[in-house]
């Protein structure tokens, strides 16, 4: 067994997921689109639980787990971790938290594969994604925002252009195409992702429920 599989078993697991008339969103866009300041008023408001995969890893990166330690590599250079890796996260929370009324997924799904996976545990639980909100924002406006950010979050990632721009370069390539997945469902809604925090949250609040 390969280290990423043994490290992945600790968040597989086989129970049945019970999740009925819940309100899932997938909160998307590229690094810097604002996902995680948004989802913060989001889950507020309707009383969700946010879901990040990239806070979930900085956290195992913290504790020093296994998982953690070989993460870190991968998200250092701003590349992707492997599928199973957060796959194995989003079931392990969805089986923990069966009270929660809904969930905000924030930087997951970020691949088809998350994406059909999602899906199925979903299916498990007779529940559905409700909307993809997709904020769109000018790559030179992301990367503005995130080496800003990185003078006080502390984040390797978003320190230095190149690995900032190598994270915009994944998006486009393996998530961006996440946009026609959820079209094909009727679920997609593109936000405007330019002006105050406020305008934008309410534009996103309009969205779901309109
Ligand atoms: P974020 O905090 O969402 O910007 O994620 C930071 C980094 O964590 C990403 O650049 C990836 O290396 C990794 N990561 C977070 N979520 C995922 C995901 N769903 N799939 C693969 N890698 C992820």
């Amino acid at each position: 067994m390969t280290a990423w599989a043994e490290t992945c078993q600790v968040f597989t697991g086989s129970q049945p997921l019970e999740m009925k008339n819940k309100m899932h969103l997938v909160l998307f866009g590229p690094p810097g689109a604002g996902k995680g300041t948004q989802s913060q008023f989001l889950t507020e408001k309707y009383g969700l639980k946010h879901l990040s995969t990239g806070d979930l890893l900085r956290a195992e990166i913290k504790a020093k787990t296994p998982l953690g330690l070989q993460a870190q590599e991968l998200m250092s250079a701003g590349e992707l971790v492997p599928d199973e890796v957060v796959v194995g996260m989003i079931r392990n929370l969805l089986e923990n938290n069966p009270d929660a009324k809904g969930f905000i997924f924030d930087g997951f799904p970020r691949t088809r594969a998350q994406a059909e996976a999602l899906d199925e545990a979903m299916k498990e639980t007779g529940s559905e994604i409700k909307l993809m909100l997709a904020l769109d924002v000018p790559e030179e406006e992301l990367v503005t925002r995130l080496l800003g950010r990185g003078e006080t979050s502390g984040r390797p990632d978003d320190m230095s252009e190149e690995v900032v721009r190598k994270r915009i370069r994944e998006y486009e390539k393996k998530t961006a195409p996440l946009k026609d997945f959820y079209h094909a469902q009727g679920k997609l809604r593109k936000i405007h992702g330019l002006g105050s925090i406020v305008d934008i949250t309410s534009r996103l609040t309009d969205a779901i429920d309109g």
